[in-house]
């Protein structure tokens, strides 16, 4: 074999390696959420007691926001869901995130929607140490979303509220997400959020990377 030939080969090798998901360091980075929820002050104090705070466990992707020590039971009426990771701070309003696997065990049929598009969600209830709540409104599928800074978006030339594709290249598993939503803020960290049932069709695991593709105006 010839000096050129191997070359070439190497060339081949390191091209596939960033073609992996797992060795791409110029695409979108993939965080996968697993289920979760978001409390506010009142909810937090009817689950843990009066004056509670939530204590850190782990920052999260986006600046400021944390998995907290403390979970939760959720429960629906065909079954109910331990260990349900709280994330803070706290917000203006209740919230439950939870995969379609999940939303079968609960035996309900929550939306998919953007974070915080609580109107007509689904009921719910949170069972803490100290007490526990029900929902009129509040469990939702997180619609698959990128976050991004305004110089992201103009690097890739979308803008908020735009919709895309994105393609995680895994070599044995390719997989193509379709309605990406575009989330632009000056608070946020170039960072795409699936579910557990999202990152499981395609094996992908937090760390990896997408492939951001304009959809043009196929979702308008
Ligand atoms: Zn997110």
């Amino acid at each position: 074999m010839n000096q050129q030939s191997l070359d070439e080969i190497v060339k081949d090798v390191i091209t596939q390696l960033h073609n992996n998901n797992e060795g791409s360091s110029s695409g979108i980075p993939i965080g996968v959420s697993a289920r979760h929820c978001h409390l506010d002050k009142i909810a937090l104090e009817r689950l843990f007691g009066e004056g509670y705070e939530l204590t850190k466990k782990a920052n999260l992707g986006q600046p400021g926001q944390f998995a907290s020590n403390e979970t939760v039971t959720i429960v629906g009426p065909k079954g109910s869901i331990e260990k349900v990771r709280i994330l803070g701070p706290l917000r203006k309003s209740s919230q439950v995130e939870v995969s379609q696997t999940d939303a079968f065990k609960l035996g309900l049929k929550p939306p998919i929607r953007d974070s915080g598009n609580l109107s007509n969600s689904s009921p719910i209830t949170i069972v803490g140490p100290k007490g526990s709540i029900f929902l009129h409104e509040g469990l939702i599928i997180a619609q698959a979303h990128i976050h991004m800074s305004p110089e992201n978006a103009e690097h890739y030339g979308v803008q908020n509220g735009e919709h895309v594709r994105v393609k995680v290249g895994n070599e044995r598993r390719p997989i193509q997400f379709e309605k990406v939503l575009i989330r632009v803020s000056k608070k946020y960290k170039l960072e795409m959020h699936i579910d557990t049932d999202e990152a499981n069709a395609g094996i992908v695991k937090t760390g990896n990377y997408g492939e951001l593709l304009k959809a043009g105006s196929s979702y308008d």
